[in-house]
């Protein structure tokens, strides 16, 4: 769960010059209250009976303006249907590519092989999008007859 204040979520909008409604503060808390790196569609599947009148591209474009913020990150899978990341923390992102789950990981020898990394390359890195793409566990058994 990632804590933006309200009030930096209303400057932000003011400052892109869009009005500050229910429904755009509603998509911000949505997409920072997840931690499974939701898509447009499933925000809009999550807020759309509470916000009959809410649509696919009032969500794009409010999540757009958080990335831009620097707020969130696109991670991509493999089939090509974007996904929002609000953890700016270093950590991995476990991208199934058969369901589709996204999974933080934070391996305990990332924070090491990453200062090592960038200190060779002798960069201050701004920001990191690390994807690892594999077979989750539940979508590895499909398929699979037990012995009996
Ligand atoms: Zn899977
Ligand atoms: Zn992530």
């Amino acid at each position: 769960m990632i804590w933006i204040k309200t009030s930096d979520l209303i400057s932000l909008l003011r400052e892109k010059g869009k009005k500050v409604t229910p429904q755009r503060l509603a998509i911000c808390q949505e997409v920072f209250s997840r931690d499974d790196h939701p898509s447009v569609e499933q925000i809009y599947l999550n807020l759309k009976n509470k916000y009959p009148t809410i649509s696919l591209a009032t969500i794009y474009k409010t999540l757009q303006l958080l990335k831009e913020k620097g707020y969130l990150q696109e991670v991509g899978t493999s089939n090509g249907s974007v996904r929002y990341d609000p953890n700016r923390n270093l950590h991995v992102n476990l991208v199934c590519t058969k369901c589709g789950e996204i999974t933080d990981v934070i391996p305990k020898t990332l924070p090491q092989m990453w200062s090592v990394l960038t200190s060779d390359l002798g960069i201050e890195p701004q920001s990191q999008l690390l994807n690892i793409y594999y077979t989750c566990k539940k979508c590895g058994k499909i398929g699979i007859i037990p012995n009996v």
